[in-house]
């Protein structure tokens, strides 16, 4: 799980992400959800949560550069028609806890607009997510089906695209959360560093390993960092899903 790149928060440096992307295209099977899975190399699918126009803008290229696909998780209510009217330096430096706020949002549309989304997805290269309609944490929202059902409506007719996958704002969900999710979407993304054995995930919960704030291109693929992927996922995450109402887990 990426976010943002040469960002203040929740963010890669556009170099040492560059040669991350080289190391993947070299060294791993970087798949899309529901691919076959290589049994020699390690699997990787990368998800883009947010939509920031810093992903338009660099990692696009790259990955047309190192011909990598990426899932990109939109927030569908902060996209705007077209953004053709700001620099892409503006939007560039948009601070990260200010990018989902209203005003803000339309003076210096930080996030990729339709047409920029249409034209990554038609690309082949991203594979449109949900990340729900406003970003909120479903635990506190009321309306978490409208959030979950009509994020994937209105990708669905803006992007002519089916849509298979959300990602959980904050990793955040229980067990109504999940199951709502489970009537619209194939794939259901929280946070969770471990590894993931298959597509079914855990219960069809996919937990994500935190790949922003990267110091060296392999930092997610340490022996140790490697170890606690597999140790988390039987031990932590079973135990939690079983009886918890509310599960956040701290990502590293
Ligand atoms: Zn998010």
């Amino acid at each position: 799980m990426y976010h943002h790149i040469n960002a203040d928060f929740f963010s890669n440096r556009l170099t040492i992400f560059d040669e991350h992307l080289k190391f993947l295209s070299e060294s791993c099977n970087v798949v899309l959800p529901g691919e076959t899975l290589s049994s020699e190399k390690i699997n990787v699918c990368m998800i883009f949560d947010d939509a920031s126009f810093s992903v338009y803008h660099y990692v696009f290229p790259l990955l047309k550069k190192y011909n990598l696909r990426a899932l990109l998780a939109v927030p569908v209510s902060y996209i705007a028609d077209s953004a053709e009217r700001h620099s892409a330096q503006d939007r560039l430096h948009v601070p990260v806890y200010e990018m989902m706020v209203d005003g803000l949002l339309n003076e210096h549309m930080p996030l990729c607009s339709w047409s920029e989304l249409r034209e990554m997805s038609e690309s082949g290269l991203f594979e449109i997510a949900s990340h729900t309609l406003s970003h909120s944490n479903l635990l506190t929202n009321e309306r978490y089906e409208t959030e979950i059902a009509e994020s994937k409506h209105w990708l669905e007719e803006r992007l002519q695209r089916e849509v298979h996958s959300i990602a959980l704002p904050y990793g955040e969900f229980n067990a109504k959360i999940l199951g709502c999710a489970r009537q619209y979407y194939k794939y259901i993304f929280a946070i969770g560093a471990c590894d993931n054995k298959n597509w079914n995930g855990i219960d069809g919960v996919l937990f994500r390993i935190y790949g922003d704030n990267l110091v060296n291109p392999t930092a997610l693929f340490t022996p140790w960092k490697r170890f606690m992927y597999s140790l988390r996922f039987p031990i932590v995450l079973k135990k939690k899903i079983k009886d918890r109402q509310k599960f956040h887990f701290d990502a590293y």
